[in-house]
Formats: C-alpha cells, structure tokens, sequence
C-alpha cells in the first residue's frame, strides 16, 4: 500500500500544438491531497509510523502540511501543523478536514517553525517540506511510473521551491538508467533561488519572496538540490507571475484541472515559451496544488493588473 496513487501520463494534444512537439503531462495535481507532496511525505510518514512515531509535527500551511495531515489520518496518527498569521482560511481548514490540529503561530514561517520544532517530542516525527532524503526517495515514485507508462522522454520539465521535487526526479531518472535525460527547472521571478543559485555559483538567499507563486517560496534551495543541479544536466528557466496565471487559465481550459501558479509555471514552457524546452518528446510534472480556487485566481488576476 503506498498513500499516493499512481497518476495518469497522457500526451496532450493542446500542449503539444502549442509547444511544437510531444508534451506529456503526468498529472499529480490528481493525488487525493492535491499534489504532488503527498508521493515523499506518504512515503516519510509511512517509514516514521513503523518506526513506532505517535505524532506528526509540520510547520507548513500549503500542500506539505495538507499531505502530513492526510497522511496522518490514513495511519491513523495524530497530526500538528503550526502555521503563521499569513495562512488562508482555507489552507487552514484543508488540514482541520484531514482531522488535523491547527496552531496559528507568528508573523513568519520561520516563527511557526520555531514553535513546531519546541515541539518536538521524543515520540514525534517533524516533516519538512523539501529538505529530507527520505521526501525525495518517495518523489521518486513519479519517474518510476512514468517509465512503467511511456517511452523515455527528451526532457523533464518541473517547478522549484526549495528543490525536493528536483532532488526526487534525478534520483528517478537515475534509478531508472534515465540519467542523460535534462530536468528543465522552473521558478517564477521573485521567487528564483535556484536560477540565481546558479548563475553565482553559490547558494544564495532571496531576502524576500515576491511571487504569487507560493509555494515557490522557499528562499533559499536545499543543499542536495544546488548540487544536484550542478552534476546532472539541469536547465535553469524563470518565468513571470503573469505568465504562470495564464498558464493555469490555459491548462483549466485544455484540461478542465486547476493548478497554482507554482504548477503553472511549468506549463508556462510549453504554451509560451517553447523554444526553451529541448526535445522532441517532453514530459511535464504537473504538480498541482490546493491552494487554487476559482475565486482566488480571479484575486491574483487583479493583484497582477494592479
Ligand atoms: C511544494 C510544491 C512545489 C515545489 O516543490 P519543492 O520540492 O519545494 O521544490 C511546486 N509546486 C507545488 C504545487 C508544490 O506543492
């Protein structure tokens, strides 16, 4: 039994006109939490309950936390999740519906996450949202299951917060002798520690985040991620807010499934953008995300004319 399911690989025929080649979409906005987290914190939290853990501990309001508290109600185990003033009401209540406590804490993530981690009982376990191997052995599972479903594709297309989802793919391209093939990393601007990563030669911090992609947010990548860009071909993009809203507008259209504008900025490559993808046959990650209403499109619609 794992907690995730395995999600549709299915080649897209509006990406594809619009790209000019091949697009395969592996559709993990399906997942029961609504992303793709739910692949490396099921597979986390699985390992910690056998281990004998009695509580989940998570300081993320966005798609990390709704998959602990998914987690945790499948295994049948407690769950806390902090969370700062800045969370929606509706991320909040996303995770009180997986039967999860919620602790509104502080300004900042990084007050929350000082609260959850006091926390920390000896019969706990934490779940960080992208820095921990066992997150990207699970994340894996995705390109497992794309080579079980397809052909080998050209390259891999995927968004980049903090990098776990990167740390996950390459290990799965790896696993499956799929080493040669590029990951194509995508950050929106405002939110591209990655990129600038790159392009210093070091891994920096942004001070701030400044994109409505949030879950994009993290201000500086992982340490596994920054290293792992620079040993496997990794291909660094970045695109605009305006460019990833659309994307998603598009994707609701072509596909009738809707996306954050994390997610969208992956589809941005392929409908605006397609002369920076390499290949002939390209697989995207359509990663997904909860945080993504109707009602709060049209609110990051206006924040964008603004
Ligand atoms: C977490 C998340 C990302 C970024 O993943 P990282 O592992 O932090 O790089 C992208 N899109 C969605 C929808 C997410 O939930």
């Amino acid at each position: 039994m794992t907690l995730h399911i395995e999600t549709p690989l299915v080649e897209s025929r509006p990406l594809s006109l619009a790209a000019n080649r091949s697009v395969w979409i592996k559709l993990d906005a399906l997942q029961p939490p609504g992303s793709f987290k739910i692949r490396g914190i099921g597979a986390a939290c699985e390992l910690h309950a056998r281990r004998g853990k009695r509580r989940f501990l998570s300081s993320s309001g966005g798609n990390a936390g709704i998959a602990v508290a998914y987690a945790g109600r499948r295994l049948g185990i407690p769950v806390t999740v902090v969370v700062p003033q800045t969370t929606t009401e509706r991320a909040c209540q996303l995770i009180r519906q997986e039967n999860a406590e919620v602790i509104v804490h502080g300004e900042t993530w990084h007050e929350a996450n000082q609260l959850a981690v006091s926390m920390l009982g000896e019969d706990d376990a934490f779940l960080h949202p992208f820095d921990d191997q066992l997150l990207w052995t699970g994340h894996a599972s995705l390109i497992d299951e794309a080579a079980r479903q397809g052909n080998k594709p050209d390259a891999v297309v995927l968004s980049v917060g903090g990098g776990g989802l990167l740390c996950g793919v390459i290990e799965g391209l790896r696993r499956n002798g799929w080493d040669d093939v590029p990951v194509i990393a995508v950050e929106t601007e405002g939110a591209d520690a990655l990129a600038r990563s790159l392009a210093q030669g070091s891994r920096i911090e942004l001070a701030r985040i400044e994109s409505i992609a949030t879950s994009l947010g993290a201000r500086q990548v992982c340490q596994r991620a920054f290293e792992l860009a620079q040993q496997h071909p990794v291909h660094s993009r970045v695109v605009s807010d305006r460019e990833a809203l659309a994307a998603c507008e598009r994707f609701l259209d072509d596909h009738r499934i809707l996306v954050e504008p994390a997610c969208g900025a992956s589809l941005a490559l392929p409908y605006f953008a397609a002369d920076s993808l390499a290949g002939e046959r390209v697989l995207v990650v359509v990663c997904g995300g909860v945080t993504a209403t109707l009602d709060q499109q049209r609110l990051w619609r206006d924040a964008l004319r603004a």
